[in-house]
């Protein structure tokens, strides 16, 4: 057994001080004084604290963006993220015009092979007729039961009637579905409305997208959930109007579930006019918003009103990639790196507003609850999986791309003074990190999801 001594438990049952046994790729004990045999390898970690193993729901690795291929794949990505903590990550499998839902998935878990850490999928649906409909207990079958759709994005959207479809057609196996909510023909037209302006820089990404676009798709898709009488998922929430339609259809009753990310918690749109073109960095959608934004955003992780926080993680190189954009802001691809900082940047960022198992909520168990993984996950608990992020919070470092894991020349938090440190990663009760560095093993797995 691998036995953590002298730890602080973040538990579904509050914090604890007892130690935790692992065997195999499961927890098998937690008891305030587990007594080591001689086979056990034992691990002091005093001082430190102990979490569920942190779950990404929201990364897109080896993705191509039409034009060009990610920075990071799954062996690199995953690589990053157990160094932070991250134990699972939710990647989205896509499925092609004309293709089936089964081969998308198959295609994306060969991709997926060879992953530090462990790995699940939402499906994509960019297709929608009766064939892909059947697939739905396919999919359920398979260990896929959350889906996405876009409301923008001209290769990837749907029409509004067709996502009505799909929320009335997944209630038979239980699925969720996550939307991406900005108006696509909208902003479309506003992109071409600056470049004709002569506004071609990093500054004119968020003119046009504003977050009047944001909220009106979130108000879309939270009417046709009330019309098909389904929950409704809404991802990367990046406005305080966003945040009120979410508010004013959770008050008429209905189940909205909300995600944000780190950068929508910790920069506002003033990134964008930095100069040297350092403002395509953050280049991502939906946008980085206004100072007003980002308060009312952390008031409403810190008041319980958003479920998970997750990364968007999706990586693109500045010099090689992100300069591509450099006459033409929406050549820019869109998307940042996170998958390796979000626990330290939300770790520090809000330790004096939430407490450690709202931590583990907001990174962990609230993930697995809505995807289907907990208690397997999600949780220290007897019987679950050795997924687990050791953390000392007495450890400071300064983030850089000088020192980061993830394969991208470049990190939104360069400079960021961290107030802890991943002490220990165990994936399948491996150990997969220590200090911030990889071990070098690579044990993760794909992770069926199931309702
Ligand atoms: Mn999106
Ligand atoms: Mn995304």
């Amino acid at each position: 057994m691998n036995i953590l001594k002298n730890g602080t438990l973040v538990t579904p049952q509050g914090m604890i001080r007892a130690d935790l046994a692992m065997k195999q790729d499961k927890i098998v004990k937690i008891e305030a004084d587990i007594p080591a045999q001689k086979s056990d390898r034992v691990w002091d970690i005093t001082g430190c604290v102990v979490f569920p193993g942190f779950i990404d729901g929201h990364t897109h690795l080896d993705l191509n963006n039409g034009v060009m291929d990610t920075a990071d794949n799954f062996k690199t990505g995953t690589l990053g993220a157990v160094c932070g903590g991250t134990t699972t990550v939710i990647d989205f499998a896509t499925q092609d015009k004309g293709d089936t839902l089964l081969h998308a998935l198959d295609h994306w878990k060969k991709l997926a092979e060879g992953s530090s850490c462990n790995y699940a999928f939402h499906m994509a649906i960019t297709d929608w007729n009766e064939r892909t409909k059947a697939e739905l207990p396919v999919m359920q079958k398979e260990g896929v039961t959350s889906f996405k759709a876009y409301f923008a994005y001209d290769s990837l959207m749907v029409s509004d009637y067709q996502l009505l479809e799909i929320l009335e057609s997944l209630k038979s196996i239980d699925g969720i579905i996550g939307v991406h909510c900005e108006n696509g023909p909208i902003i479309n037209e506003l992109q071409k409305r600056e470049l004709a302006r002569g506004n071609t820089g990093p500054e004119a990404h968020p003119v046009s997208r504003p977050a009047e676009v944001e909220a009106e798709a979130i108000s879309r898709l939270c009417w046709l959930g009330k019309l098909a009488d389904a929950p409704v998922h809404v991802v990367h929430l990046s406005s305080k109007l966003g945040l009120e339609v979410i508010r004013a259809a959770r008050k008429r009753g209905q189940m909205v579930y909300a995600e944000t990310c780190p950068q929508y918690l910790l920069f506002d749109d003033g990134v964008y006019s930095q100069p040297d073109f350092e403002g395509a960095k953050f280049v991502l959608s939906p946008p980085l918003r206004k100072m007003e934004d980002v308060m009312a955003l952390r008031h409403a992780v810190i008041d319980g009103e958003i479920d998970t926080v997750s990364t968007d993680h999706c990586s693109f190189n500045f010099e090689t990639q992100k300069k591509v954009g450099l006459h033409d802001f929406t050549k820019i691809p869109n998307g940042g790196p996170g998958v390796e900082h979000r626990p330290t940047v939300m770790l520090t960022s809000f330790q004096d507003s939430l407490s450690y198992p709202e931590f583990a909520k907001l990174m962990s168990e609230n993930q697995a609850k809505l995807f289907h993984l907990f208690p397997r996950k999600g949780a220290l608990k007897v019987g679950s999986d050795a997924d687990i992020a050791v953390w000392d919070p007495n450890c400071t470092w300064t983030i850089s791309a000088a020192n980061q894991h993830q394969n991208v020349d470049y990190t939104p938090y360069e400079g960021f003074q961290a107030s802890g440190r991943m002490k220990y990663v165990f994936v399948n009760g491996v150990l997969a990190s220590q200090d911030g560095e990889p071990t070098g093993e690579v044990v993760g797995r794909f992770e069926p999801t199931r309702t």
